[in-house]
This record gives C-alpha cells, sequence and structure tokens, in this order.
C-alpha cells in the first residue's frame, strides 16, 4: 500500500496554489486534510506527480458571519465546524453533521473543502448542504465563481470544479427562527459512513410543514435532493409525513453493495425522511 512517488510543494498562498496548478496542469492534485486523496494514492487509483498541500493557507482556515449567511474557508477542519458557536447558533444541522463524519482523528484532519471536492455521494456534508441551499466559491486562474449546491456535484467523484481550480469557501444562509432541522444517519457500526443518510431542513407553519429540503447521502452517483417528498411534504401535518415520505427514494438510484441492497437503501431513505422531517418539526 505504499503510492506511486510523487513531488510535493507547499503553497502558500490560493494565487500561488494557482500558479503552481497552471504549472502542471492534470499532474498535480491538491492536498487537504488527505483523509480521502492518500488512501486512494496508496491504493494507486491515484498517482499525482505533485501534490500541492493546502495545509499551510491559513487564510482558508475561518468561519465569519456575513449577515444573512457563513462564509466557511474551504479549509476549515471538521472538528471547527462541529465546534464553532456561531456555526451552532446559526446553522445547527451542519454543526451536527460535521460531529457525525467518521473518528474524532478523521475530523480533526479532513476538511469542509476536501469533502466537498471529494464528490463522494456517502459523504455527510455535501447532503446537508443541499437541505441548507448552500453555495460555493471557486477561484481559477481567470477568476472567481459562485456555483450553487444543486450544480456542483456532476457524477460519482466527480464535481463541476476544474483542474486548474480551487474552492475556497462554502456560503449557508442562515436559518431562521421557526426553521427545524435533522440529520439522520443510518450506519452498520458507530462512526462507520452512512449506509443512507437523510438531512432535512423544514420551515415550519403553525405546527405543520411549511416548505421541506430534503438531502439524500448514498441514494446515487451524487448527492441528491428527495424532490417529490418535498413536494407531497409541503403543507402536511405532522399526521401526514410518513405518507408524504414514501415517495422520497423517486428519481433516486442507489446501488446495491455488501452494506445493503438497492431495496434495502429505498426503505431506509423513506423511512428516515420520516424520521428527519418528525424530529425537524419538533424541534
Ligand atoms: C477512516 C475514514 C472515515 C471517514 N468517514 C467519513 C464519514 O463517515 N463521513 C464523511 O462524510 N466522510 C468521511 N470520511 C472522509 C473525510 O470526511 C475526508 O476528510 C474528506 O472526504 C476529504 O477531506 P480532506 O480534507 O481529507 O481532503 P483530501 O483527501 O486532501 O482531498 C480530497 C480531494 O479533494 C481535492 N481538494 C481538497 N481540497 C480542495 C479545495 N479546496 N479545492 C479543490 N479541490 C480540493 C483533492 O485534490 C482531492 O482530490 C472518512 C475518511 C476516513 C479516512
Amino acid at each position: 500500500m505504499i503510492p506511486v512517488a510523487f513531488d510535493y510543494e507547499v503553497a502558500e498562498s490560493v494565487d500561488h496554489a494557482l500558479e503552481l496548478l497552471g504549472q502542471h496542469g492534470d499532474e498535480a492534485k491538491l492536498l487537504a486534510g488527505g483523509h480521502s486523496l492518500l488512501p486512494i494514492m496508496k491504493l494507486r487509483l491515484a498517482a499525482p506527480a505533485l501534490l500541492v498541500d493546502l495545509g499551510r493557507i491559513t487564510d482558508l482556515n475561518y468561519v465569519r458571519d456575513e449577515g444573512d449567511h457563513l462564509a466557511i474557508g474551504a479549509m476549515t477542519r471538521h472538528t471547527d465546524v462541529e465546534r464553532n458557536p456561531i456555526v451552532q447558533e446559526h446553522c445547527g444541522l451542519l454543526s451536527y453533521t460535521a460531529s457525525l463524519v467518521g473518528d474524532s482523528q478523521v475530523r480533526h484532519r479532513g476538511t469542509i473543502g476536501g469533502s466537498l471536492a471529494h464528490a463522494d455521494a456517502a459523504s455527510d456534508l455535501p447532503s446537508a448542504l443541499m437541505a441548507l441551499d448552500a453555495s460555493f466559491v471557486v477561484k481559477g486562474s481567470s477568476g472567481e465563481r459562485s456555483v450553487a449546491v444543486g450544480d456542483f456535484f456532476k457524477d460519482y467523484l466527480m464535481s463541476d470544479l476544474a483542474e486548474d481550480e480551487i474552492l475556497t469557501e462554502v456560503r449557508v444562509p442562515k436559518l431562521s427562527a421557526g426553521t427545524g432541522w435533522s440529520y439522520q444517519k443510518f450506519t452498520r457500526r458507530l462512526m462507520d459512513w452512512a449506509v443512507v443518510g437523510v438531512a432535512a431542513v423544514v420551515e415550519k407553519s403553525n405546527g405543520s410543514v411549511g416548505t421541506a429540503r430534503i438531502g439524500l447521502t448514498n441514494m446515487g452517483s451524487t448527492p441528491l435532493r428527495a424532490t417529490a417528498a418535498e413536494s407531497a411534504l409541503s403543507g402536511a401535518d405532522p399526521g401526514s409525513v410518513a405518507e408524504a415520505s414514501n415517495s422520497a427514494d423517486e428519481g433516486t438510484s442507489p446501488s446495491s453493495d455488501i452494506a445493503a441492497s438497492d431495496e434495502y437503501r429505498r426503505h431506509l431513505a423513506r423511512v428516515l425522511t420520516k424520521r428527519a422531517v418528525e424530529e425537524a418539526l419538533s424541534r
């Protein structure tokens, strides 16, 4: 399990990292926490000639209150997202979901930007950010652009990022009073990856669902929104949440693997959506 030999450069700034990416093209890979990239390199599924380490760019490690949204730097570690008081106050769903990523060691090394750029549909933060309607700031040699979370994930381990671009910031709208949330993660063992996960953000209206945004983990090749269930849940009173959640797997294409069959994953999506919406309503 030894990776192919590679060169290593420490990026002093985002511009320096972009310069290195520009010089080395698809031979170079960015290194954040290394918790997804290094295992893949050890399995020789990736063999970059150069690793560009973002770890010393302290400018990419922050959480800022920007009025109607929070701005989170791409190199912010999962532990810091989990424990940050501003995230806890305004985006409890994100803080809680970050607390469920792997184990303590993974959370101390892994970064929010690395998790999103890796674009693994089994990861927890992407579906929470789908439910939170986040957007991402991406910087390349020709400037900066903003990408809505719904446009970011393209296919299995494929994002909208070009080879010469860096994800620099995650923008998360603050949750308003009267909005409940939940993340339901079903695992075979404590601290495992999700067999299926469901994130819910519910705007409440007189004890019923006003609107609901539902993000699904591990129900296809990308993180997904459960749009059919969202429509069915609109205006649902607590007594009809279970029935409305029955369409949570519509339009999904979960895989069958050693952890679960596709049929079981569909069942989990329906049950976990019901639990997530009920918890969001009670919060
Ligand atoms: C044992 C174990 C258990 C885990 N369990 C879970 C879990 O339960 N849930 C979960 O969600 N995740 C889990 N993870 C994954 C973990 O969250 C990783 O931290 C995360 O997927 C990748 O983040 P990273 O900072 O380590 O990125 P890296 O591994 O350094 O990079 C991943 C990819 O993203 C690219 N990249 C990194 N940063 C940027 C950037 N700013 N801009 C553009 N591209 C970039 C890299 O080039 C690479 O291709 C687990 C990992 C391990 C090792």
